[in-house]
């Protein structure tokens, strides 16, 4: 389909052009029909497949058949969402994409002066682009009235729940009119999500055009076990070595980015950290850096990284395992994007096992990591095998059934082994012991002994009745994670 053909019309058809977007992407394709129709819908979205545009574009032809004024303190559409960052991207997107009817777009977050948001509220605008906590502090301080909006989108919903604006978006949601049009959109669908989806949705439409939790095809995934101390050795290695054109590293901590972001500048690599602890300020302007290409790398927490939507970013890097597997698809989602391809990066120790295991889990397939020696340089070709296109199709009902084929295989081929070894002792056993009995008999009859004769008369019975010593059934036959851990590799 083209993007005429979804209901759009002149000015953001225009607008589309000179994106140079070809095609609706699937999300576009699905979305956009259906809120133009009045739908509501919840859909699993993951972030890099345009599913910013399938919203805000619908919206922008909304605005160009309204004819109603702004009332004060009102306005008639709400895009609810979990960060800053993505709620600036948000804007940009609406900017960009309305640069011809120029709604006004009002962004309200948290970490930012009130005044000036109070004071662009005043007279209403056509979209509201916020963050649960902030907009709820100008609901209740009266500055912000939600009663004449009519349009909501909640966006990474699950990202929202993960921070805990549940409360918020529920007391948000119960004052906007029960008439209104919503749509919720989310990487994953955990219960809570769609409990939501179901208190405040009307008979939504299903969206779902890529499958739950599964990252994006076109990235490289590869993973490295290493000694937690060798990690910077092992980050550094991949900054001396790759052509890195721009690459977020992921750390756990807000401390852990600080830290890590003084060591890389002391051995004089150019980065900089984002993250929570941050000024609003300092975040725009470490982000528009990485954006227009004046800094390269970028060390971040996952919350502060989450909104990022920068193109071309060539490497994600791991440097701390996420908590949760759910972060780890968030995470590499930020390479590859709009159908580009990338690399992601993981750098694992052995007490993040149990991360990388349920990673596996959830996204269906086995990652091969690869064990590195501390004296070792990391350098991507020496992964022992890549996860290819073909391996990623492997479903989880595929890993399943490959689990049960490879614990029979070991079983039979562990009987096998039992029975053969078996044969082959008794039959090495009755040999030595026709030979005892031979060697016997030609020293009794060249030199008869009944003390002796009746000794090795016994030896020969108890020979016979010796019990057979069970060989070990335990046998090596395929190298797991866990073998992988323990210092080997597949191959
Ligand atoms: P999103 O998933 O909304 O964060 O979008 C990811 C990227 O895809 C953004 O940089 C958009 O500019 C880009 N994009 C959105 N729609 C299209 C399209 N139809 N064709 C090509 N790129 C697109």
């Amino acid at each position: 389909m083209d993007f005429d053909e979804l209901g759009l019309t002149g000015p953001i058809l225009k607008a589309i052009a000179s994106e140079n977007y070809d095609k609706p992407t699937p999300i576009q394709n699905a979305v956009i029909p259906k809120f133009l129709n009045n739908h509501d819908i919840v859909g699993i979205a993951q972030t890099g497949t345009g599913k910013t545009a399938a919203f805000v574009l619908p919206i922008l032809e909304r605005l160009i058949k309204k004819n109603k004024k702004n009332l004060p303190k009102s306005f008639p559409v709400l895009i609810l969402v979990p960060t800053r960052e993505l709620a600036m991207q948000i804007i940009d997107k609406i900017r960009t994409y309305g640069k011809i009817i120029r709604p006004k777009a009002v962004l309200i977050v948290g970490g930012a002066k009130p005044g000036p948001q109070i004071k662009s509220l005043k007279d209403g605008a056509d979209i509201v682009v916020a963050t649960p906590g902030r907009l709820l502090d100008h609901v209740k301080s009266k500055v912000a009235y939600l009663n004449n909006t009519n349009t909501v989108i909640l966006d990474e919903a699950d990202q929202m729940l993960d921070l805990g604006f549940m409360p918020s978006i529920k007391l948000i949601m119960s004052n906007i009119s029960k008439s209104k049009q919503a749509v919720l959109l989310s990487a994953t669908m955990p219960k809570a999500v769609r409990s939501l989806a179901n208190e405040f949705l009307n008979k939504p439409e299903e969206v779902n055009v890529a499958p739950t939790a599964k990252p994006i095809e076109l990235i490289d995934q590869r993973v490295f076990i290493v000694k937690r101390e060798a990690k910077l050795k092992f980050l550094k290695d991949i900054f001396d070595n790759h052509n890195i054109y721009r690459s977020i590293v992921f750390v756990r901590t807000k401390i852990g980015a600080n830290k890590l972001a003084t060591k890389l500048k002391t051995s004089g690599i150019d980065v900089d950290a984002i993250h929570g602890d941050k000024s609003q300020s300092q975040r725009t302007r470490t982000l528009k850096n990485f954006r227009i290409g004046k800094l390269n790398i970028l060390i971040a927490t996952d919350i502060a990284a989450r909104g990022i939507d920068v193109d071309n970013i060539s490497h994600i890097i791991n440097y701390d395992m996420p908590n949760e597997s759910e972060i780890y698809i968030h995470r590499i989602g930020r390479t590859a994007r709009a159908g580009k391809s990338g690399i992601a990066i993981s750098l694992c120790d052995v007490s993040e096992k149990r991360k990388l295991k349920s990673i596996e889990k959830l996204i269906g397939y086995s990652l091969y990591a690869k064990v590195l020696n501390s004296s070792e340089t990391l350098t991507l070709g020496n992964t022992n095998k890549n996860s290819t296109l073909k391996d990623k199709i492997n479903t989880k009902n595929e890993l399943n059934s490959n689990k049960v084929v490879k614990s029979t295989k070991k079983r039979n081929s562990a009987k096998l082994f039992s029975k053969k070894a078996k044969k082959r002792f008794a039959e090495k056993r009755k040999k030595r012991i026709q030979q005892d009995n031979h060697q016997s008999i030609e020293k009794l009859s060249t030199k008869p002994n009944k003390r002796k004769d009746k000794k090795l008369k016994n030896n020969s019975v108890k020979n016979s009745n010796l019990p057979f010593k069970k060989k070990s059934n335990k046998r090596k036959f395929s190298l797991n994670l866990d073998d992988a851990f323990h210092g080997k590799a597949h191959n």
